[in-house]
């Protein structure tokens, strides 16, 4: 059949062929052989029940010894539905579809010399768990006569009164965060019984809390959440509000168990009972939930580090975090000093400047900026932009895209990107370094994305503030930092004391074992260790290489417990995979895990 194909899909589909009748056969040196010496396995929960890349032929072994027998992969073929196998600089590449003894699954393979080069595998459905979409959706409404009929609200209330009262969620998801929500929509219509708590009191709110200038410094074709995609007319950066109020309906009409108000004050594990003990506080009153397993969504930006200078206690003006930060309004004609030169610091700078304060950036060590429109047009376009829809691209193959990109290697195709940004965007990096700001691009060269994925900070995407910056408009003193603050100002190593009225800490936020520290204990924390980066050795992400980022969406070291959280592109498409490996749990699927991580760091 294959020879009527066209050559690539000819190509791809042998090699398929090659690897099904290896797998199938138990041959696992058959299909280690048809990888190359250079090669990478991404596999998202298909084989591994983890997130997890495997490298060369040695690894390809070692996944194939631990998973093959009970997967049981079959079905191989090319993906037509997603696109056309193609071919480019010798590397032959294809969407495929196949299936294991328990799950639906989709992925991508990249052949270099007939060879298998990259080669993703997802699992995107569990057999006879399929979520009621398409031909599968309820009908709402019941046709004929009921005398005992209840209405959809009716059993919504009566749900929502039970949960957690007279019957035990499945699931605790704490921090309702778009992180909580996407991940409590997915386990909704996967069947899994869920509460979200958050101690704010509406869905949306951790956005609406920031400051008020902010806009997302995403554009919208990245920042869908599942199921319910933006209208056509959502504004390309959304203001924080606007994403506060989608939340807010989404989480509505998704019918999330949203218990707002809510305050997690502790969580424990019964090893005994297999099930966590989790004390919220709910509108002052004390409940204790008995959920099977524990998520914390309580935010990558969320546990603020707050810097301890000498002097803190005597300031006598304002000073927070930039968590904290209500924006200008009480800052006309005052000396504002911000701690920080990355996103937040320049949001804050620029928005201060625009409300007539006197504002100077403090800049301790370099920082990655690059311009919006550049990230937009040069770096994101090709996947999600208003041309990328326009070419048939979706949002699924875009995030299967960017997922088929083994971490190893993605800084290679990073750095030419910014390489090309750097060309572009000559005079402005002149401007900004004449004006003694100091300008890195990643320890790489390769650009935020690298940045964000191993360290999650050292970056801002420009939208207006960094022409400030090189116009002297916002003041800078870079490559110094503070020594202490007097009750009037802040005195900064090359021993300037600038006077202030308001210090922002624009210091940016702890890893999020951290929460688990606060929440259920400090043993915890450590046992799971850092959670984020990938193990790159640079900066702020010390190896081993982990090659996927660590403790995201995955099984970690303490069990059951579980971080989700990440940008909006992230939220919605690791949800997916955390979200079937606890709808597996909670159906009795085995769920053998290959490669749990270990854990190197404790913070
Ligand atoms: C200034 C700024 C700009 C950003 N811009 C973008 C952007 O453009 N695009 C993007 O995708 N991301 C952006 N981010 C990153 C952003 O933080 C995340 O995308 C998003 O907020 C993460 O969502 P989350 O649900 O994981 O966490 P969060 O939104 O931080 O939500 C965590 C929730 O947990 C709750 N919580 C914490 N502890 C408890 C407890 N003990 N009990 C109950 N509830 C608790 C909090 O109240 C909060 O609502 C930005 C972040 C900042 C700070």
């Amino acid at each position: 059949m294959t020879a009527t194909l066209p050559a690539t899909a000819r190509v791809i589909s042998q090699w398929l062929d090659q690897f099904e009748t290896a797998l199938k056969e138990g041959d696992i040196e058959q299909a280690a052989q048809l990888f190359g010496d250079e090669s990478y396995w991404r596999d998202l929960i298909a084989f591994s029940w983890n997130i997890v890349t495997v490298e060369g032929r040695d690894g390809v072994r070692d996944l194939l010894a631990s998973t093959l027998d009970r997967v049981r992969p079959h079905g191989f073929e090319v993906a037509e539905d997603l696109g056309e196998p193609a071919e480019a600089g010798g590397v032959a590449e294809s969407w495929i579809r196949f299936e294991t003894a328990i799950g639906r699954c989709v992925g991508h393979l990249r052949l270099r010399d007939g060879k298998g080069w990259t080669l993703l595998t997802t699992m995107y459905e569990l057999i006879g768990h399929e979520e009621q979409q398409g031909d599968r959706r309820p009908r709402g409404a019941e046709h004929g006569a009921n005398p005992n009929r209840q209405t959809w609200l009716e059993r919504r209330t009566h749900e929502a009164e039970e949960l957690g009262h007279t019957t035990q969620p499945y699931t605790v998801i704490i921090g309702g965060g778009q992180g909580g929500i996407a991940l409590g929509a997915r386990l909704r219509q996967l069947g899994v019984p869920t509460i979200i708590v958050d101690r704010n009191p509406r869905p949306g709110d951790a956005w609406r809390n920031r400051y008020k200038s902010l806009c997302l410094h995403d554009p919208v074709w990245y920042d869908h959440l599942p199921y319910i995609d933006f209208p056509k007319n959502w504004p390309v950066f959304a203001p924080k509000d606007k994403i506060g109020d989608w939340l807010e309906m989404y989480a509505r009409v998704m019918e999330l168990n949203y218990w707002g108000s809510t305050e997690c004050r502790s969580a424990k594990y019964d090893e005994t009972k297999g099930e966590w003990i989790v004390v919220v506080e709910r509108d002052g009153a004390e409940i204790t939930l008995r959920p099977q397993q524990l998520v914390l969504a309580t935010g990558m930006s969320g546990k603020a580090n707050i810097p301890t200078f000498e002097g803190m206690d005597v300031f006598t003006g304002d000073q927070h975090h930039s968590s904290q930060h209500p924006g200008p309004d009480a800052y006309r004609g005052k000396r504002a000093v911000v701690i920080g030169a990355n996103n937040s610091a320049h949001d804050i700078c620029a928005a201060l400047w625009e409300g007539g304060a006197d504002v100077t950036m403090v800049q301790r060590s370099s920082t990655h900026i690059v311009k919006s429109d550049s990230l937009m047009t040069i770096a994101l376009g090709g996947l999600y932009s208003e041309e990328a829809v326009a070419a048939g691209m979706t949002t699924q193959k875009a995030d299967l895209t960017f997922a088929s990109l083994p971490y190893r290697i993605m800084h290679e195709f990073q750095i030419p990107v910014y390489d090309e940004i750097r060309k572009k965007d000559a005079d402005f990096y002149a401007r900004l370094g004449a004006a003694g700001f100091l300008l890195d691009y990643g320890d790489d060269d390769s650009g935020l994305f690298m940045k964000y994925l191993r360290r999650g900070s050292g970056y801002y995407i420009d939208v207006g503030a960094s022409e400030l910056v090189a116009g002297g408009d916002i003041k800078l003193e870079s490559g110094v930092d503070v020594v202490r603050l007097t009750e009037t100002g802040v005195v900064l190593t090359n021993g300037k004391e600038l006077p202030a009225d308001l210090v922002v800490y624009a210091t940016g936020y702890g890893s999020m074992n951290g929460w688990a520290a606060d929440l259920i204990s400090q043993e915890v924390a450590d046992k799971v260790g850092k959670v984020w980066g990938l193990g790159s050795n640079t900066t702020k992400d010390p190896g081993p290489w982990e090659g996927e980022q660590r403790n995201m969406w995955k099984p970690t070291q303490q069990q059951a417990l579980w971080f989700h959280g990440g940008n909006l592109h992230q939220s919605r498409h690791y949800s997916l995979y955390l979200a079937l490996q606890l709808k597996a749990r909670m159906e009795g699927i085995p769920t053998p895990v290959y490669g749990l991580q270990e854990s190197h760091h404790l913070r």
